[in-house]
């Protein structure tokens, strides 16, 4: 993956691979740029209430139709936390409190390119729900009843949340 780009974006000059500590690195031979291929960080939240997982469907690719916990690309001038808030009412339509990470975890099947997430813990304080941006339906599921997820990461934090959920124990409101 560190073919992407041929051309130096400060001098135009054809970039060259080279190996520096171990990566492959694309480095310009003119001005010394050096790209960095790293992941994207991403926010989301995750939201039970009466057991039940808050989930938004994807209206767009990748994973068309899977269902995911709101979350997005963390925004230039945006903190994480300030992207999870946003996901929630963009993607569900509900205004969330955070009450603190849940997980931080990489995500290397997304065919945009490798990520990493930071996922809240939230409760909803206001709104109701409204599928809306890139989601096309929004819904709460039983833990252990949940829809077909996407992304491998998704997939790894709600599987060891079935497994340590306790109903009425954690994760209820
Ligand atoms: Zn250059």
């Amino acid at each position: 993956m560190t073919n992407i780009y041929k051309f130096c974006p400060i001098c135009k000059e054809k970039l060259i691979e080279r190996v520096e500590g171990g990566y492959p690195r694309l480095r310009c031979p003119h001005c010394g740029f050096v790209y960095y291929h790293n992941p994207a960080p991403t926010a989301g939240v995750l939201v039970i209430e009466d057991g039940r997982l808050l989930l938004v469907k994807r209206r767009f690719e990748p994973y068309r139709g899977f269902w995911v916990m709101p979350s997005g690309y963390i925004e230039y001038q945006e903190s994480a936390s300030e992207t999870a808030v946003r996901e929630a009412e963009e993607e569900a339509g509900v205004c969330v409190e955070l009450d603190g990470i849940h997980a931080v975890e990489s995500c290397f099947d997304d065919p945009r390119g490798n990520t990493v997430m930071i996922l809240y813990r939230g409760h909803i304080i206001d709104g109701s729900l409204k599928a809306g941006d890139d989601a096309e339906e929004v819904a709460f599921f039983a833990i252990n009843n949940l829809p077909e997820i996407a992304f491998d990461l998704q997939k790894r934090i709600l599987s060891k949340l079935k497994e340590e959920y306790i109903p009425g124990v954690n994760g209820e409101n």
